[in-house]
């Protein structure tokens, strides 16, 4: 009966990509506390941009050369699915679970459900706020911004300045604008630049970011110097906006997740940089860290972050700018293939 109700609830990804390696053992139990082998739950956002895929990938090759099993499910960035998927793994009794949060806020009631079970909750990438979360892992966010604002900035350090920003509900989203306008009030109050639009782009859309762009271009007469773009996804978006006005590629974009698009629009010109985040740093790491947690180890942490209740354990690697001059670096590392970044 355990069997088949497991081999039932399967797999769900968000339709952009299949389940990947990243399968249960349909079939096997349920893993967890009772049968010796370690079970890690993930429960993740979105499979949509392309590095969440990396992301699955990575994680589960990790804690499987550690000895454990994953099992993964998306909520293709719907609250309640997320939730409940979360109770769905929790029930399955996985010894940890690991969050890729869609909602930073109405991520915290899976905390609390897995803790009344004794499981531990490890936020990936992005914090779940006010809540017991027991660890983050995630980059260093506001450093993230300030990379790419300072990047615009060096390519127009004067001028109007367009911030468009992920999703509202994305905890990161909101680190990422704190970064950037770390660089760039203190220019405005020196009347270098001038923030002229300054929106959040539902769930990160690329479609929304093209809507706010438009709208930036329309409001300003298409004099905009620079724009600064939270991830690749929305500088694609903004691009778009840009390439319509026949301004693509003469003001600087930036981004970030060393997206295979967005690296070859920097190679053809149209985007100035993106902010490469190692994935397999985040996933293996975050493996390890899983694995630890539970074997009821110490599980290493150096840094703190608030999240509105408590301070919470966490690592934050170090994000690394990427422009025309320095796209070998995604290239040396394995990120992308030369042939693919040089169509
Ligand atoms: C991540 C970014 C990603 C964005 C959209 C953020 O929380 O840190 O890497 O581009 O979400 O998925």
């Amino acid at each position: 009966l355990l069997a088949s109700t497991l081999a039932g609830c399967g797999i769900v990804s968000d339709g952009s990509a299949n389940s990947g390696n990243a399968t249960n053992n349909a079939g096997s139990t349920a893993g967890g506390k009772d049968d010796g082998k370690i079970v890690i739950g993930m429960s993740m956002d979105t499979l949509k941009e392309e590095r969440w895929q990396k992301d699955r990938d990575l994680f589960t090759a990790k804690v499987e050369e550690l000895g454990g099993e994953v099992k993964v499910l998306a909520a293709n960035g719907d609250d309640a699915t997320q939730l409940s998927q979360a109770e769905q793994l929790i029930s399955q009794g996985v010894d940890v679970l690991v969050v890729i949060a869609h909602n930073a806020e109405a991520t915290a009631p899976i905390v609390e459900k897995a803790h009344k079970e004794g499981i531990k909750v490890i936020a990936y990438d992005r914090l779940i706020r006010n809540s017991d979360v027991d660890y983050y892992i995630s980059f260093d966010n506001v450093r993230v911004g300030e990379l790419q604002a300072q990047a615009v900035i060096d390519a127009a350090p004067k001028g109007n300045i367009v911030y468009i920003g992920g999703a509202d509900t994305d905890n990161n989203a909101h680190m990422f604008k704190e970064g950037a306008m770390n660089v760039l009030k203190p220019l405005e109050e020196k009347g270098d630049i001038k923030i002229v639009y300054d929106q959040f782009s539902k769930d990160w859309k690329p479609e929304e970011a093209l809507k706010n762009m438009e709208n930036a271009l329309t409001a300003n007469n298409n004099d905009i110097q620079g724009v600064v773009a939270a991830n690749d996804g929305t500088a694609g978006g903004v691009i778009q906006a840009l390439n319509a006005q026949g301004m693509a590629g003469k003001i600087p974009v930036s981004g970030q997740d060393a997206d295979l698009a967005a690296v070859q629009r920097i190679a053809e010109g149209t985007q100035l940089m993106t902010v490469y985040k190692p994935i397999k740093s985040i996933a293996t790491t975050a493996a390890e860290m899983a694995v630890a947690a539970a074997k009821g180890e110490e599980v290493q942490a150096d840094k703190t972050v608030n999240n509105g209740k408590i301070d919470v354990p966490s690592v934050l690697l170090d994000p690394i700018p990427v422009n025309k001059d320095s796209l070998n670096v995604v290239i040396d590392d394995g990120f992308h293939k030369l042939e693919d970044v040089y169509k």
